[in-house]
């Protein structure tokens, strides 16, 4: 059975400008360039997708340029949108849908975010749907009605052979960007669910494979923890992802989880 290898994504959001795009960009190579053992994505703003990109280009890395989201169409009358398809002309290699701030700040419902997944899926990019509860959500009991209901349609029309440049992440809103951390045991147990959730729309092997990073206030202290869950196959970080150290520090504790799984054989 192939090994999960940890994937940690750094997602910029709408921060960063020109000069401290590239001064981050640098730095995260120079302190990650020669990890091998893990997967490594930075989602820098669309405007610094070209600018990160040649830098990622001019030092041989496995790091890979993301962006944080995508339209639905290759090409049209979509004023101010932009393709999966432009992306990939522009060096990206993975796009993320269904980000809680696109879900729950701009209004995005399942069945764009469907398309969205389908899009980028259809166009060779990698994928990252993200899924998770909102707080009211966890206190009424329905969070994992709600991570259900949100990958059975962000899944909608994936075909099988599709899901290996899938990714699911994770992210319970209430713990972006709040400083609020699920519990390592509470990450464990939804991250199980979710798979467990891939295993009966697809088969126990796709469901072994597939990535489930997990999201919401990663830090360095404390995503040793969050990465040595056994269903935790690294993160997707948010505000420490803008601090290089911090994010180089946190890529470093999914280093740490990789040897160990392969230590476990
Ligand atoms: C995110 O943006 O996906 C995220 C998890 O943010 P933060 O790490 O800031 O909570």
């Amino acid at each position: 059975m192939r090994e999960r290898r940890p994937y940690i994504g750094g997602n910029w959001k709408m921060f960063t400008d020109r000069n401290s795009a590239s001064h981050l960009a640098r730095g995260v190579i120079d302190g990650l360039a020669r990890e091998s053992s893990i997967d490594i994505a930075v989602f820098p703003p669309f405007p610094y997708l070209i600018t990160v990109g040649s830098i990622l280009r001019d030092r041989p890395s496995t790091i890979r340029l993301g962006a944080q989201d995508c339209w639905t169409k290759q090409e049209g009358a979509f004023t101010g949108e932009v393709s999966a398809h432009m992306l990939k002309d522009c060096d990206v290699r993975v796009v993320l849908a269904g980000h809680s701030e696109r879900r729950h700040v701009i209004g995005e419902p399942d069945s764009l975010i469907n398309q969205k997944v389908l899009a980028i899926l259809e166009d060779g990019l990698d994928c990252i749907l993200c899924v998770g509860e909102t707080l009211e959500q966890r206190e009424q009991g329905k969070a994992d009605d709600v991570n259900r209901e949100q990958l059975l349609k962000g899944l909608s029309f994936v075909r099988k052979e599709h899901l290996e440049r899938l990714t699911i992440a994770y992210e319970p809103v209430w713990a972006i960007g709040t400083g609020r951390t699920a519990l390592p045991h509470d990450a464990q147990d939804a991250h199980e669910k979710i798979r467990g959730l891939v295993a009966s729309l697809y088969d126990a092997e796709t469901a072994e494979t597939i990535r489930i990073m997990y999201g919401g206030s990663v830090k360095p202290g404390n995503a040793q923890e969050l990465f040595a869950q056994k269903d935790v196959d690294g993160g997707l970080i948010g505000g420490a992802s803008l601090v290089a150290a911090d994010f180089v520090a946190i890529a470093r504790a999914g280093v740490v989880s990789a040897g160990r799984s392969s230590a476990l054989g």
